[in-house]
């Protein structure tokens, strides 16, 4: 009885040791939560499909694969570059077909998704290749649904809008998460949450200028590149020693054309006042400017720093002296 007892509880914690488990458990749920159990585990029956597929794996020069963006081909044999590209393209096909979409199973080699309507027999499948491309394995392509209606959110998801506002803000930069919201509503016909597309657009411009957080580190190549183009112009970075790390601290910067400029065609005159910035960093942007021979603006220096401290003043004022 002891024996057996403890064969039991070592085979137990073996299994759990293996993860077999959590899978149980977790299959269980989803078993549970879901429709009929089909009379062979999809898995299987999957990868049963694929054994009998032909695939030439000796295909040495393989085209580079794009797919339309805007009206994707999800039939079946279609062919994507990569499982992510195959999500973006599935969701578009939903969206364009105005049925919402189910995603069933989604991993990096497999997806199977069908059409959330009651009853709809619409499914899709497709699973990774030797070389990572996907490829489309079923498609019903027929909807029995009447899911004929203006989509709320869900299938818009922030890659698909990210992808989608990248055209937009490279014709229009500065382009505000509203506008992209109206612009991409108005195209597709759908709506979209603003999170959504706040946080895309955030992306999009992050893939097409780089992330905001990068441009710190780039401080200094603009310095050397300002130096390079345009001798003469002052360019300062003031950083300091936090542990072991070194921050940035302030910021100053007067073109050489800048510099001429006020020397030679300014009244003696300079008018020196900081604004606040707001937003993700917060800070203030001291800046020098002169009058013209048109008693016109005529912007000589700028910086920043992070609050109007006598220190910070100090530091501005004599940066600015070396300049002029
Ligand atoms: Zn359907």
């Amino acid at each position: 009885m002891d024996g057996d007892a403890a064969a039991v509880a070592d085979e137990e914690r073996v299994f759990e040791a293996m993860g077999f488990k959590a899978a149980n458990i977790d299959g269980e749920e989803a078993r549970a939560a879901e429709i009929p159990i089909p009379m062979i585990p999809t898995e299987l029956e999957d990868d049963l499909r694929d054994v009998s597929i032909l695939v030439d794996d000796k295909a040495p020069e393989e085209p580079l694969l794009d797919w339309d963006r805007d009206h994707p081909d999800v039939s079946v044999g279609s062919v994507f570059p990569s499982m992510y590209d195959f999500r973006l393209a599935v969701k578009q096909h939903a969206i364009e077909n105005e049925f919402e979409l189910r995603t069933e199973h989604s991993d990096t080699k497999r997806f199977r998704g069908s059409c959330k309507a009651n009853g709809c027999p619409w499914l899709i499948r497709a699973s990774s290749q030797h070389d990572n491309s996907v490829r489309v394995q079923i498609n019903t392509l027929e909807h029995q649904c009447s899911s004929k209606c203006r989509l709320e959110g869900t299938m818009a998801s922030q890659a698909w809008v990210a992808e989608r506002a990248i055209p937009l803000l490279k014709r229009k930069h500065n382009m505000g998460a509203k506008e992209v919201q109206e612009a991409l509503q108005d195209k597709y016909k759908i709506n979209i949450n603003y999170q959504t597309v706040y946080y895309s657009t955030q992306r999009a411009a992050d893939k097409l200028f780089g992330k905001w957080d990068d441009s710190w580190d780039w401080l200094y190549r603009f310095k050397a590149e300002v130096e390079l183009r345009s001798p003469g112009s002052v360019v300062e970075i003031d950083t300091v020693q936090d542990g072991d790390k070194v921050r940035f601290s302030r910021f100053f910067y007067a073109y050489k054309a800048c510099i001429d400029g006020f020397l030679n065609g300014c009244h003696p005159y300079l008018s020196i006042d900081s604004t606040t910035l707001n937003g993700q960093w917060n800070g203030h942007m001291p800046a020098a400017m002169a009058l013209d021979g048109h008693n016109w603006m005529f912007p000589l220096a700028f910086g920043f720093f992070d609050s109007e401290t006598k220190d910070n003043w100090i530091w501005f004022m004599q940066q600015l002296l070396k300049s002029i």
